[in-house]
């Protein structure tokens, strides 16, 4: 049988991470499996379901690169794949139920009903519908309502019983039918109840695995109910345990970022971040934590999939995000960069071929420093903003010392006596410098960093140097000063 999976979100929100894990999860499963993903919107909610929303999930879908085979945007053979559009469906298999009894029209008010609960919660016991509208004829029913009554419908279940199921994640799962009164199918709106289209679409869909949030085991026996109504055959379920935060409490917006879109956002690759979510309740085998998209496809097993809680650590997620950068081509690394660096006006709209090698170099030597792109403003500093005005405490007591006086007037000498200089040229600088000062390590080489960088600290100057050199000869909408330039600057520091 082929596989047939579903995503089913309802358009109420950006896509949270949790949820984000459930598509990923049924996405790898389906394309493992050689089986079908599909995507279906579940907007019956029409009070709290925007179209923005639908539109946001299906970008950060496809921004994640989770493709489907069926869904709203591209049709299918088992379409409509929204919700809103499939209401005549489901009033066919409702009028079904009613007209074999197994279904009947409910009238009791939502005042009537918080009274009930009130009384059931006041004495201890479960609230659960009470049955009151069961003995309702379907005649009587309908006459009411066509004279104006409003009415939902609901499933007539048994009072006593259990309803069991294999969970692919929990094993088996038990519910007494005790606590469970008559589910409402059918809103007195018209518009069906989520574990009653559920059942209908799931059942026409073909899905063979419905796999989802563990927030949806106590929903799964009112499903199972439906399916028995209606003689379904129920699909395979899979509960996943929540996506906490280190606290141990649902991972939410006081812990971080929580919907793609932020992550996004903020400059994480796809590929880190599904990476990341794959290991939120799987656990590869041999411990092999940084994994493409293809080795997850593989390796990925729905029998590992643990059933305690996925703690949301943001430290892990910046460090595969690390290895994932450390994976790109150094064009690729420049290309994803450049945005950010144009954005900060230091890269121009027009990059030349020199630009483009200038940056792949420059990124190399600072991409270690930075988890996301986005950091990689800051670290650009060094290059267009030489300002030392804003140098630090540490910086110029460095250049403020006598060492540090001396050896940088000695340095200014020799390259006055230059234009744009080599690596090799400063090495050799150093060395006369070092005769004549006497100076070696920390106090010959903490002035001249700082003299060239108006900082204690940061990119190594063998890198550094050619760096700027270069780059000095380039056109920048922010010019770069070459090493010349910026120790004559400092001189007026001293
Ligand atoms: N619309 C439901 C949700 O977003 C789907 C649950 C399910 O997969 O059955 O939670």
């Amino acid at each position: 049988m082929k596989i047939r999976v579903r995503f089913a979100p309802s358009p109420t929100g950006y896509l949270h991470v949790g949820n984000a894990r459930t598509a990923l999860f049924n996405w790898l499963f389906a394309r493992q499996k050689g089986g079908v993903f599909i995507l279906r919107v579940e907007d019956t909610d029409i009070e709290r379901s925007l179209q923005e929303y639908e539109e946001a999930l299906i970008s950060a879908l496809k921004w994640l690169g989770l493709d489907w085979d069926e869904g709203p945007d591209i049709g299918g053979d088992y379409g409509p794949y929204r919700q809103s559009e499939r209401l005549e469906i489901y009033d066919e298999y409702t009028k079904k139920l009613l007209e074999e009894g197994k279904a009947y029209y409910c009238f009791c008010s939502p005042e009537e009903l918080e009274e009930e609960r009130k009384r059931a919660l006041a004495q201890g016991r479960m609230p659960k519908y009470s049955g009151k509208c069961r003995k309702i004829t379907l005649d009587e029913a309908l006459q009411r309502i066509k004279k104006g009554e409003k009415a939902a419908v609901r499933l007539r279940t048994p009072d006593v019983g259990e309803i069991k199921f294999n969970d692919m994640v929990r094993g088996e799962v038990v519910f007494s039918l005790e606590g469970i009164g008559d589910p409402v199918l059918v809103r007195s709106n018209g518009l069906p109840s989520y574990n009653y289209a559920v059942v209908i679409d799931d059942h026409l869909m073909r899905i063979t695995h419905v796999i989802r949030g563990e927030d949806h085991v106590s929903n799964t026996p009112r499903q199972l109910l439906v399916y028995r109504a209606f003689n379904f055959k129920p699909p395979n379920f899979a509960h996943l345990s929540m996506v906490m935060g280190k606290d141990n409490t649902r991972l939410s917006k006081r812990h971080g970022a929580t919907s793609i879109e932020q992550f996004r956002e903020e400059g994480y690759l796809a590929s880190a971040l599904i990476n990341y979510l794959a290991l939120l309740g799987w656990a590869p085998p041999e411990g092999r934590e940084v994994l493409t998209v293809e080795e997850l496809i593989e390796l990925f097993d729905l029998n590992r999939v643990s059933k305690s809680s996925a703690i949301f650590d943001y430290d892990k997620l910046n460090w595969i995000n690390r290895q994932h950068i450390k994976r790109l081509t150094s064009r690729e690394k420049a290309e994803r960069a450049y945005p950010y660096l144009k954005k900060a006006g230091y890269l121009p709209d027009k990059m030349t071929s020199e630009h483009w090698k200038w940056l792949e170099k420059a990124i190399e030597g600072l991409i270690t420093n930075v988890d996301r792109f986005p950091q990689l403003v800051k670290e650009f500093s060094i290059f267009f903003n030489f300002s030392p005005d804003d140098m630090g405490q540490e910086a110029k007591d460095i250049i403020k010392s006598e060492e540090g006086r001396e050896v940088i007037k000695y340095f200014y000498e020799e390259l006055s006596k230059l234009n744009n200089i080599d690596y090799e040229t400063f090495i050799r600088i150093v060395e006369s410098i070092k005769k004549k000062s006497g100076f070696k390590g920390k106090k010959l080489y903490h002035p001249l960093r700082v003299a060239l960088t108006a900082r204690a600290s940061g990119l190594e100057l063998n890198q550094f140097i050619p760096l700027v050199e270069e780059g000095s000869q380039l056109d920048f909408p922010l010019k770069i000063k070459n090493c010349k330039e910026r120790v004559k600057e400092i001189l007026k520091y001293l």
